[in-house]
């Protein structure tokens, strides 16, 4: 048989926590079921494609960081399509399409997938397909999923047309020089051509459905799409809902047929239960499903009893991050109706973050807890091997693209190691993983439950009983007791444990050696899979960490515990979030709630360089913040107080959304302000002053949910009134302020 070439196209992402790239590489895992051949890289490998020369269709799929910019493995690609040196037919023999990934709670939606697009056009390319920006605010699948399904179509289409315009140009070329050179790509383009169009016959010969027992695997890896149109998977039970009978861990039945029916200690059969995660009802439980094709395995895991026992100590390079003992605790709010917010303050004269800066963040690292971690390998089977050295390497047959272990696998780590410091267990299970996991389960109800999460049929499901309520691995495995997946799953489809950041709630010239920072701890409340509430990772832990040794404001400070506890930091410098250089600038700070960490920091500096150059001038200085109640949740009252007796601060507006009897003027009017935005508008035309007139800056912290985007409308509405101008205008003001650096964000999800 001859060989079959496959026309090629190519795969580039920038991701930065790990979606961009599984996303391409879900597309050339399933390209070659669509007859097409994928070459995958990342954006910053440019050793591995050449856009200058790339005459096959390029997919580009890029996320999104921090305040709109590109992902660290991007950064180079967007460094070098900026140049202006470029002429503007750089890549106009390139053809494209691009899945922006994005987030609508952060001001910069897709930020860095419009500015590739941009300079991709602006270059001469030409787009093959509509542009796809999918926003995790409201769930990424809603976009990507419909994109991913009609973009097989338009690769072809793209071929297509660059086949016939290569040979119309050609002919071209031929009639006017006869005696010329044919182009060498010729054949290569003929080829793809007839190769696409037999592909496309053969798509169009529709399979006959399966019978309704076999499995999930056979039917989707014969489908088209990364959602394998499969007939097949409809429970044998015409009516009813698809239940989970409980099992006990580990047990295995192999029977495929409807999940059972729920009878009562009387053997009759119960009312319909409630959907839940374990449990679907009409008309998903009757539906045919379209489950994703199931990801190739690419790891070969294995373990080695190993000499002598390793204690877990700390993250991986600890040499080189250092450990910071924590001196001081302080629990920032009082009652029930509040978050909890605390403050620690880090010792860190022996440290290398002892020099940074207000604005800077760094990182805290965290392990897993230790009871997940225990129930994990117990739930693996491996409890008696915790010890043993783990060995990963590439299985030799993978069909997965771009496959690569994982970089802590270099490293000579114990299974409890792996568990405790590099694996994220507590990440919430991707489609993706619910479909692996799908092999691994015995119990035909619990089976079916597992596919219809991950199918497109349940994705209103598994937004509602996975996504939106944070649900983790563990969670899910105690959920599932019949399913029972080995180490090298875990291993391929959990994240790497990412340390947490935090904003420098101090400067190091009111506090030398010393770093604060303040946290909310985050509780996670209970939920279908979720018997009880439960924390944050990292807060949970901190938390845990200093609550002996915790100081209540207005309780003396004890002696706590004996020796402090140390955690382990590296600091994540933040080169624009800073005050303003020049003293003379005025600027306005917006940091509810935790949000004003940093601007404790920029206010120490402040009173500091006022000590220090008496003469100078400063400029004036706002302060935003906003709480639940006065009495509660009040951060750092009585220093910001200070800091306004001191004329460091010049005006401090705060409001509190939860107080209902609030004194005052503003109380009895309708119009109190609830929320920071209210107050910014309140002062509109002195804050458009500053902004629009003066040169001032304005920096935003905290919250990315709704605050953020809450605080920019007003801004706009500000902008649109002080100016007397219309929406797009005032867009394009804010725009300006942020390219020159002058409205700044630091926020988080
Ligand atoms: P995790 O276990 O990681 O859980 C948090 C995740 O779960 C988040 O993605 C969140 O969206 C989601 N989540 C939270 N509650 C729920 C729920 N009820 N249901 C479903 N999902 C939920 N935080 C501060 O408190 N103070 C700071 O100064 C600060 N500075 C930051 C600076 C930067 C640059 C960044 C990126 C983040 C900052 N954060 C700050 C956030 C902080 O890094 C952590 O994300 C936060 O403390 C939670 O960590 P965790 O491990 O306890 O929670």
């Amino acid at each position: 048989m001859p060989c079959e070439v496959k026309p090629r196209f190519v795969v580039l992402y920038g991701s930065q926590k790990g979606q961009a790239e599984s996303l391409a590489e879900g597309l050339a895992e399933v390209a070659e079921e669509h007859g097409l051949a994928a070459e995958l890289s990342c954006l910053n490998h440019n050793e591995k494609y050449n856009l200058e020369t790339e005459n096959a269709p390029v997919v580009f799929i890029v996320s999104t960081t921090g305040d709109g910019e590109p992902p660290d493995n991007a950064l180079q690609f967007v460094k070098r399509i900026k140049e202006k040196t470029l002429s503007p037919d750089h890549y106009k023999h390139l053809c494209y399409a691009l899945l922006a990934l994005g987030d609508t709670n952060y001001a910069n939606f897709c930020n860095c997938g419009k500015t590739i697009e941009r300079r991709l056009q602006e270059l001469g390319a030409k787009q093959f397909y509509a542009t796809g920006y999918a926003d995790d605010g409201t769930g990424l699948e809603v976009v990507v999923e419909p994109w991913i399904e009609g973009l097989w179509k338009a690769i072809k289409g793209a071929l297509s047309k660059m086949a016939s315009d290569k040979t119309a140009f050609l002919k071209g070329q031929a009639a006017d020089s006869p005696g010329g050179t044919p182009d060498s790509t010729i054949p290569n383009v003929q080829l793809n051509l007839l190769r696409i169009t037999d592909h496309e016959n053969r798509e169009s010969i529709k399979a006959p459905a399966e019978p309704a027992s076999k499995s999930a695997t056979a039917a989707s890896s014969s489908a088209p799409g990364t959602h394998a149109a499969v007939s097949d998977l409809r429970p044998a039970v015409p009516t009813g809902s698809s239940v989970l009978a409980s099992q006990s861990p580990g047990a295995s039945t192999a029977s495929t047929s409807a999940p059972e029916t729920p009878t009562g200690d009387d053997g009759r059969p119960r009312a319909s239960p409630a959907a839940a995660l374990t449990c679907s009802l009409p008309p998903l439980s009757e539906s045919s499903l379209n489950v994703p094709a199931l990801p190739p395995p690419y790891l070969d895991v294995s373990l080695q009893e190993a000499e002598p026992v390793e204690q877990v100590a700390g993250p991986p390079n600890t040499e080189a991050l250092g450990a910071a003992p924590v001196c001081r605790a302080v629990q920032l709010t009082r009652g029930e109706s509040v978050k909890t917010a605390l403050l620690l303050e880090l010792d860190v004269s022996a440290h290398p973050m002892v020099t940074y800066h207000p604005g800077d963040s760094f990182d805290v690292f965290c392990p897993n807890r230790a009871a997940e971690v225990e129930e994990a390998l117990h739930r693996l089977g491996l409890s008696d091997q915790r010890n043993h050295r783990v060995h990963i390497s590439l299985r030799k047959d993978t069909k997965k693209k771009g496959a690569q272990v994982p970089s802590y696998s270099s490293q000579n780590i114990s299974l409890l190691y792996l568990l405790t410091w590099c694996l994220e267990i507590r990440s919430v299970p991707k489609k993706a993983l619910l479909r692996a996991l799908v092999e691994h389960t015995g119990h035909s109800g619990q089976r079916r439950r597992l596919q219809e999460l991950c199918s497109r049929q349940g994705s209103a499901d598994y937004n509602l009983y996975v996504r939106d309520c944070g649900l983790s691995v563990p969670e899910l495995l105690a959920a599932f007791p019949s399913c029972s997946p080995p180490l090298s799953l875990l291993i391929e489809h959990l994240p790497k444990l990412q340390p947490r950041p935090y904003s420098a709630a101090s400067s190091c010239l009111r506090h030398p050696g010393k770093l604060r920072f303040v946290f909310n701890v985050v509780e996670f409340p209970e939920c279908s899979g979720r018997p009880a509430g439960r924390r944050g990772l990292c807060t949970g832990w901190l938390f845990d960490l200093i609550n002996p040794a915790l100081l209540f404001p207005g309780k003396d400070e004890s002696s706590g515990s004996p020796a402090p506890p140390k955690i382990h930091v590296s600091l994540r410098p933040n080169r624009s979030f800073r005050p303003p250089s020049d003293l003379s600038a005025p600027f306005i700070m917006v940091g509810p709630g935790t949000g004003v960490a940093p601007f404790i920091g920029f206010l120490q500096q402040r009173e500091q360089q006022r000590k220090d150059n008496p003469k100078a001038v400063f400029g004036e200085t706002w302060l935003f913040f906003g709480c639940r109640h006065r009495d509660g949740d009040f951060l750092f009252r009585e220093e910001l107080e200070g800091f306004v007796s001191s004329g460091t601060l010049s005006h401090l507006k705060v409001c509190f959304s939860r107080d209902d009897h609030e004194e005052g003027e503003a109380a009895a009017s309708s119009a109190r302000p609830r929320y920071v935005q209210h107050n910014l508008l309140l002062a509109g035309r002195r804050v458009a002053d500053i902004l629009l007139r003066r040169n001032g800056y304005l920096y935003v912290c905290g919250d990315a949910k709704n605050m953020a985007k809450d605080v920019n409308n007003a801004l706009m509405e500000m902008i649109q009134t002080e100016l007397q101008v219309d929406q797009l205008e005032a867009m394009k003001t804010l725009a300006a302020l942020r390219e020159e650096k002058r409205y700044l964000q630091d926020i988080w999800g």
